[in-house]
């Protein structure tokens, strides 16, 4: 337990009365308007009373140690699950970024969690390090990347979690934890997929690798096709993931490999940038009968391209397009058995939709509650829909494939299971229970969603 003098608590009770959470409730202040709070598709809303934004990890534990009020962490607002909304106050770690520490010989990097990902690429490069994998996009912060377990491609890569050597955790009491495999081995497999639910996640440390550059190959073949050589495809290259065209016969595939040829990544024009919103925009004005065959005769003129640059370029994209996602893993030998069962049923329920699907694989690892944790590897499978289009009626008909195929929903994307499906889905389930009623038996972490998840009455 941390010991607070008295200077910090009486600094922290001024803390806590500014920010009106020395009380269960978080009352606002008189006359103050709460500024709402929404997240990137703009699907979750929230009123919190406040938001608090240490700047420094005294601070942060002095805060937590001296207040009582519901709180939620937020990193950058990218999960489409009501994850962040709290009526108490949000905590931003958005003066905690940069990174700390390295160590060359073992090739990791400590970074304050706050840190974007997209601002760890550079400093990384600088030091002879790069990410081993990264998401399709790089705005997440580092902690909230990690809190979901949030992934990119490849059968032999894990999830970003999985390549966490050390965090510190701030519970919501004030205790500072710092957690390794070896130091408390329990807490760390929960909190490196900790769902912002056992505490502040205020640093972390990476296995990194050599900075490389990479060649990233993109073209379009039928979807048959690539999956019947998805295996082969995927084992040949270091990256390897497929966008199925819905109501058509193909899909784009990426292949992704380490490279020493030079950068050739020509900057995107303004009008590529806002390509994918007209083609968007464009197909949603075709029929969804007429759509196939037009996709199917354009997709045979599609020349393949190449492009080379450093790795953490060329993993991470921009998506300019807002847009819902449900996401699901399911076991690897699942995996295309149940695309082509939502690409079919797409097609049988002539399913208004134009967004294409997302096809990935994730190697397993040692974490709680990764989508891939334990002893098999998975296959990724995302949906989309436009937003703000109402993504209910899709996702309802798709959501029960998953669940045939044994999916695991991605944490930070739409899902409706609680408590007693994810406890059959996750063996170490109620070891996360456990240690989350230890590190906050007050409840103060929770909201409605979590509520909902760890099967807490409230
Ligand atoms: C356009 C887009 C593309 C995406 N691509 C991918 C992808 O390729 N692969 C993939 O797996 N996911 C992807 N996602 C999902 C996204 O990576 C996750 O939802 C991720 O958790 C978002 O990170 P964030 O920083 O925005 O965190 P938030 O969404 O703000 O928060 C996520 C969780 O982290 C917790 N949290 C945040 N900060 C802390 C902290 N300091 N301590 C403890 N808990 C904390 C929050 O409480 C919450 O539970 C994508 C999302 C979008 C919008």
């Amino acid at each position: 337990m941390r010991n607070v003098t008295r200077r910090k608590f009486l600094a922290s009770s001024v803390l806590a009365a500014l920010y009106g959470v020395s009380g269960a409730g978080a009352a606002q202040r008189p006359g103050q308007q709460a500024t709402p709070w929404r997240n990137w598709s703009g699907s979750v809303v929230a009123n919190p009373a406040g938001r608090f934004s240490p700047s420094s990890e005294h601070q942060l534990a002095d805060f937590l140690a001296s207040t009582h009020g519901q709180l939620r962490p937020v990193g950058a607002g990218h999960s489409f699950t009501p994850l962040v909304p709290t009526e108490g106050h949000l905590l931003v770690l958005d003066q905690l970024t940069g990174l700390l520490s390295y160590d060359s010989s073992a090739n990791t990097a400590c970074f304050a969690a706050g840190t974007r990902l997209s601002d760890m690429g550079a400093p990384l490069a600088r030091i002879g390090q790069a990410a081993i994998n990264l998401p399709d996009i790089d705005r997440q912060t580092l902690a909230g990347a990690t809190s979901t377990a949030t992934h990119g491609t490849g059968i032999d890569f894990k999830c970003l979690s999985g390549y966490v050597t050390e965090l510190r955790l701030i519970t919501p009491s004030g205790e500072v934890h710092d957690l390794t495999n070896s130091s408390e081995p329990g807490m760390f497999d929960a909190a490196r997929v900790g769902l912002g639910a056992l505490g502040i996640v205020t640093r972390i440390t990476m296995q990194n690798t050599a900075r490389y550059r990479l060649k990233q190959t993109t073209w379009v073949d039928k979807t048959s096709d690539l999956l019947k050589d998805f295996d082969r495809q995927a084992s040949t290259h270091r990256h390897f993931e497929l966008f199925p065209l819905v109501h058509s016969e193909y899909s784009m595939a990426l292949a992704t490999d380490e490279t020493d040829e030079p950068i050739n990544n020509p900057p995107q024009s303004p009008e590529e940038e806002a390509g994918f919103d007209l083609i968007m925009q464009g197909w949603m004005k075709v029929p969804p009968g007429v759509r196939g065959p037009l996709v199917n005769a354009l997709a045979e003129q599609i020349e393949p391209s190449e492009r080379v640059d450093e790795s953490y370029k060329i993993l991470t994209n921009v998506r300019n397009t807002r847009f819902n996602e449900m996401e699901y893993s399911v076991p690897l030998h699942n995996g295309a058995a149940c695309l082509q069962e939502i690409l079919e049923t797409i097609k049988e329920q002539k399913i208004d939709v134009v967004f294409p699907l997302e096809y990935r694989y994730v190697s397993r690892d040692d974490t709680m509650l990764s989508m891939s944790s334990g002893d098999e590897d998975h296959a990724a499978i995302s949906v989309h829909r436009v937003a703000p289009e109402d993504y209910r009626p899709y996702f309802d008909v798709i959501e029960p494939i998953f669940w045939k195929y044994g999916g695991r929903p991605h944490w930070g994307k739409i899902h409706h299971l609680g408590a007693l499906q994810l406890s059959q889905l996750y063996p170490r389930f109620e070891e996360f229970r456990s240690i989350r009623q230890q590190l906050d038996p007050q409840g103060r972490m929770l909201n409605a969603h979590l509520r909902k998840i760890f099967g807490v009455d409230g």
